[in-house]
Parts: C-alpha cells; sequence; structure tokens
C-alpha cells in the first residue's frame, strides 16, 4: 500500500519561489502545483523561468507568473513583491535561490562574500521582510519556507559565506517565528543534503573529485526530488500549522556522518596549485559573477 497527500492538499494556496526556474525550486514547483497550488517563480534569467512555467502549464494547464528579480538588490525584491502581490494574496514564501562556490576562504575577495551574502542573506532577509510586510498590513497569515544547507547547523570549510548566510536565515527563522507568530505567520526551514541538480554539482563538485557522492550518506544514496518536494509540500501545508520555528534536516544520516560532503577531507590536502586547478575548472559565467 502506498501513502500519498490528498491531491488538493495546496488548492487556494499561492506560492512564491524565488529561483524557482530550476533544480530544487522548480522540483518544489512541480510539486505544489500537482498539490493544486498556483505559483509565482522568479530568478534573474526570465527565459529560464518562463520555459519553466510553459513546462508546468503543458503538465498542469493553469498559469505561472514569472518576474525577473535579482534578489541581491532590495528595490528589485521590492518591485517582484507589489508584482507578485496580486489580489493582495501570497499565501506562501520558499527562500530557495542562492549561490555557492567552493574555494580557499582567505584567498576571497571583498566582492565573492558580498554575492554569496547577498543572495543568501541579504536576498532571503528582503524578501521575507518585504513579504511579511505585507502580510501583516493586509491582515493575512502566511508561511515562509527557507532552503538551508547542513552548513548552517555545522559550518562548513571552503564555502564560509554560504554556511554564514544560511546559518543566518535559520536565526532569522526562529527569531520570526516568536515575533510573527501572534500575528499567524509561520517560518520554517528544511536543510537538504545531497539532491544532485545542475547548480550544486558545477559549483560545488571538486574537479576529479574521487570521492563518491554516496560515501559520507549512511542510507548509501543521494536523495531524490520527491522526496525533498514531498517534506516541503508538507511544511507549507495546513497540515503542518502549528509547526513554527523548526528546521527540519532531510539528509540520508549524513550530517551524523561528519557532513555531507567528502570531498572536503579531499580539499584539506590539496596545493596552491590543487586550488589554481578548481578555480579554473569552474563554470565561467557563475565563478565570473562571484569571484571578479
Ligand atoms: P540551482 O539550480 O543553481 O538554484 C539556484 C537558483 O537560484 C537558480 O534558479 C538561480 O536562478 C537562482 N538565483 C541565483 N542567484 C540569484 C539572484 N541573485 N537573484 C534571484 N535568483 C537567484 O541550485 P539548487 O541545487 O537547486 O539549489 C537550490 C537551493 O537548495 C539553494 O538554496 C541551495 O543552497 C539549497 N541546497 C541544495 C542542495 C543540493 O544538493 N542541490 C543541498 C543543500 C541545499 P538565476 O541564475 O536565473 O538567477
Amino acid at each position: 500500500m502506498t501513502a500519498d497527500f490528498a491531491d488538493d492538499l495546496l488548492k487556494g494556496k499561492r506560492i512564491l519561489i524565488t529561483g524557482g526556474g530550476t533544480g530544487l525550486g522548480k522540483s518544489m514547483g512541480h510539486r505544489f502545483m500537482e498539490l493544486g497550488a498556483d505559483l509565482i517563480i522568479c530568478g534573474r534569467r526570465l527565459e529560464v523561468l518562463e520555459a519553466t512555467a510553459q513546462e508546468f502549464k503543458q503538465a498542469f494547464g493553469r498559469t505561472v507568473q514569472t518576474i525577473a528579480c535579482d534578489v541581491r538588490s532590495a528595490e528589485s525584491v521590492e518591485s517582484m513583491l507589489d508584482d507578485a502581490w496580486w489580489n493582495g494574496k501570497v499565501d506562501v514564501l520558499v527562500n530557495n535561490a542562492a549561490g555557492n562556490f567552493i574555494a580557499q576562504t582567505h584567498k576571497l575577495s571583498s566582492r565573492a562574500i558580498d554575492s554569496v551574502l547577498g543572495i543568501c542573506l541579504h536576498g532571503g532577509a528582503y524578501c521575507t521582510t518585504g513579504m511579511g510586510r505585507r502580510w501583516i498590513e493586509a491582515n493575512r497569515p502566511g508561511t515562509v519556507l527557507s532552503i538551508l544547507t547542513v552548513s548552517a547547523l555545522m559550518g562548513a570549510p571552503f564555502t564560509v559565506p554560504s554556511a554564514m548566510a544560511k546559518a543566518g536565515i535559520e536565526a532569522m527563522t526562529k527569531s520570526l517565528a516568536v515575533e510573527w507568530g501572534p500575528k499567524g505567520i509561520r517560518l520554517v526551514a528544511v536543510v537538504p543534503g545531497s539532491f544532485p541538480t545542475e547548480g550544486a554539482t558545477s559549483r560545488l563538485t571538486p574537479a576529479g573529485s574521487a570521492t563518491s557522492s554516496h560515501e559520507g550518506i549512511p542510507l548509501r544514496r543521494t536523495g531524490k526530488h520527491i522526496e525533498l518536494a514531498n517534506l516541503c509540500a508538507f511544511l507549507v501545508s495546513d497540515l503542518a500549522g502549528y509547526i513554527t520555528g523548526e528546521t527540519v534536516v532531510i539528509d540520508g544520516g549524513s550530517r551524523y556522518l561528519g557532513g555531507a560532503r567528502g570531498g572536503v577531507r579531499e580539499m584539506l590536502n590539496w596545493t596552491d596549485e590543487d586550488w589554481e586547478k578548481q578555480r579554473a575548472s569552474m563554470p565561467v559565467s557563475r565563478s565570473a559573477q562571484v569571484t571578479s
């Protein structure tokens, strides 16, 4: 026997996902629509968002609102929230957009640090406070789900700005759960372990890594996107109406084996030459944005 959510678990909810055109954001969006939600997705590349919206329209027969937005800019976020706040009704915000790459921390430029913090920490704060303000002014309930990484809980050598940003969003989740609880606003967070996506693989897998991605995972496999999407669907649904301030880990047990990214153990032994090779192997467009 298989158990599943009711098909209309999220019916009547409008959900805004930052970075919803690709990877895990796209997989969550697909599942949310399957469960009856209406979707708004944002990211910097409108063509990527529109391709995803088109795919979902074909699958579900419903239109997805797409908004180009760089979450590092408070003005861009405010204008995106105004557009999203169509009919005065957005029920859920998913803070999913992020940027990250591996590097020796003492060699990071201030611009690289600002870029990673800008997307995840500032972007998450602008989106959450902007949406919360609209909910509070309209006297409406709402839910914020933030996608973190294990680094928020354990730290992470070689991806330090991202660890700092995600830890900051975890602190925001706990703090606002208390401050906004009386207003009917819930904040929850999820820590995914290893869920292969093009974005994560291209930026976080050490060049020529010999470490199997399964080695650091007690359940001996990476996560399936549907497993993460189901957890997120539950947390933003009314079934989870009494859960707030919590961070849920879904990582196959890897946190208890000393962290998900086995590659870190290799990186500790890398020479300067190895790091140069790593820099050279990074996808040009993405690495240029954060290191130049
Ligand atoms: P991804 O496909 O690269 O997703 C990142 C998304 O963020 C993209 O759609 C990107 O779109 C958007 N984005 C980046 N910078 C932005 C900006 N300045 N403004 C607006 N949007 C921006 O990678 P992913 O693996 O799915 O990651 C999604 C989330 O899961 C991230 O928060 C990540 O930390 C978390 N996570 C992933 C894993 C994993 O194993 N995959 C594990 C733990 C946590 P544009 O480039 O078009 O802007």
